[in-house]
């Protein structure tokens, strides 16, 4: 046996998983990835927010993961230099309607154990100017991370802790031996006891080879950003928000101020046609199959409002004004001009067979495996205390 314990996918789920099996046990741990460089999906490029838990059902696993990650992941920043914002968000309602949402966002906070408080017109205005909104919840605890910093910080801790790291590695397929997996990789085979398929956007797939996860698939949706140009970063001190639809797994198209100083806009959240697919032109037609011939995209673009978000959502990639105009809706001063094009992300969203879009983290547990199948937002902040969860299961299973 090659390993005791083999982690496929060096994202942030797969390195706190690592890394806290390590600290936990003295079983022989390796993590594959297949990029050269870590950060180079999920983990690397999202809003970098820590979330904490005011818009998850409380008792739910993410409304946990969310209150206990956002202040293990601060105290981590700071242990580690990490950069770091404190700045808290404002979400804001811009109608009654939003205003009776978001009394239910501060239960739910209080519930979760997140602090919240709504913030009049006033207050929103001290705090953000140029933003609309007849009032606000104001979370003071969200705060801005280096997501790529944080990525690379977790495997310096997972080495040192006795973790094998093989990078520019693919496991192309994965063999149940009865007791144990033989993975084959681009650098040949891996045998371990115990599997750990934290491999994202390719989690589905690798699972359903060992027939784990037949229910469900992976629907790709990019999450593009655009900038503001520097003499307009003003116009935003921190993080505003849109009230989130409940019906929907996103949170809409928001203003991030960054540790770096930038202000990012977005994500919004395009089905993309292709599963690293990061630019609009981009697309990988066997990919665009899979996605084609799922059952659960057709059950789930059924919905009149999915298909309408579908289309919104499209026009935005492909229209600046679009974009512009979901970006002017939380500030009105901001204009299309204002706006450079910056990066995206893709979110491996899983979608079930009866077309539901999977809002909670879903993992599935064998004897001698786990394979995690929808490491959702904000999975950038429930990392560490997800990976503990899950090295806490592998521990018990020894
Ligand atoms: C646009 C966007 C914005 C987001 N914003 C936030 C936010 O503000 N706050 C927050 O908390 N969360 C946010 N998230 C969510 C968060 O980024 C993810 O939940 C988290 O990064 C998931 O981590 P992961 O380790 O599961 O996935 P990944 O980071 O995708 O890691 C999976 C790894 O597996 C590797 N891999 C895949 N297949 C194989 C294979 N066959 N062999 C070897 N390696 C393989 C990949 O290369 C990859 O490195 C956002 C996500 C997106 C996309």
């Amino acid at each position: 046996m090659d390993h005791d314990v083999l982690i496929v996918g060096g994202g942030v789920v797969g390195l706190s998983t690592g890394l806290h099996v390590a600290r936990r046990t003295d079983l022989d741990v390796a993590i594959v990835e297949k990029e050269h460089h870590l950060a180079s999906h999920q983990s690397g490029r999202n809003s970098g927010v820590l979330h904490p838990g005011f818009n998850y059902e409380p008792g739910s696993l993410k409304a946990q993961f969310a209150t206990e990650g956002t202040s293990r992941m601060k105290e981590y920043c700071h242990e580690n230099g990490i950069p770091i914002e404190e700045f808290g968000v404002v979400v804001s309602a811009l109608d009654t309607r939003e205003e009776t949402r978001l009394e239910e966002l501060k239960e739910q906070a209080d519930e979760n154990g997140a602090e919240a408080r709504i913030i009049d017109r006033k207050e929103l205005t001290e705090r953000e100017p140029n933003a609309r909104g007849r009032s606000a919840l104001y979370a003071p605890e969200a705060a801005s991370v280096d997501s790529q910093q944080y990525v690379y910080q977790l495997a310096r801790d997972a080495q040192a802790a006795g973790v094998a790291l093989y990078l520019g590695t693919e496991v192309e397929r994965i063999t149940d031996r009865g007791s144990g997996y033989r993975l084959g990789t681009t650098h040949g085979p891996l045998d371990t006891r115990f599997l750990v398929n934290a491999a994202g956007l390719y989690a589905d797939r690798l699972a359903q080879q060992v027939g784990v996860g037949e229910d469900y698939q992976i629907v790709p949706f990019r999450g593009e950003y655009y900038e503001l140009v520097p003499d307009k970063r003003s116009l935003v001190n921190t993080m505003i928000y849109p009230t989130p639809d409940p019906e929907l797994p996103f949170l809409g198209v928001h203003y991030t101020r960054r540790t770096d100083d930038k202000v990012i806009i977005g994500p919004n959240a395009v089905p993309a046609f292709g599963r690293e697919a990061y630019d609009n032109t981009d697309f990988d037609l066997g990919d665009l199959g899979d996605t084609a011939q799922y059952e659960g995209v057709w059950k789930l673009l059924a919905s009149p409002k999915m298909l309408q978000v579908a289309g919104s959502e499209l026009h935005k990639s492909y229209r600046k004004d679009r974009f512009a105009r979901a970006a002017k809706r939380l500030v009105p001063s901001v204009t299309a001009d204002d706006l450079v094009k910056s990066f995206a992300g893709i979110r491996a969203q899983i979608v079930s067979n009866d077309g539901e879009l999977v809002k909670d983290p879903l993992f599935v547990e064998e004897a001698d495996a786990i394979h995690v199948l929808n490491a959702v937002s904000p999975g950038l902040t429930a990392s560490l205390p997800f990976g503990d969860h899950l090295a806490e299961r592998i521990e018990s299973a020894y």
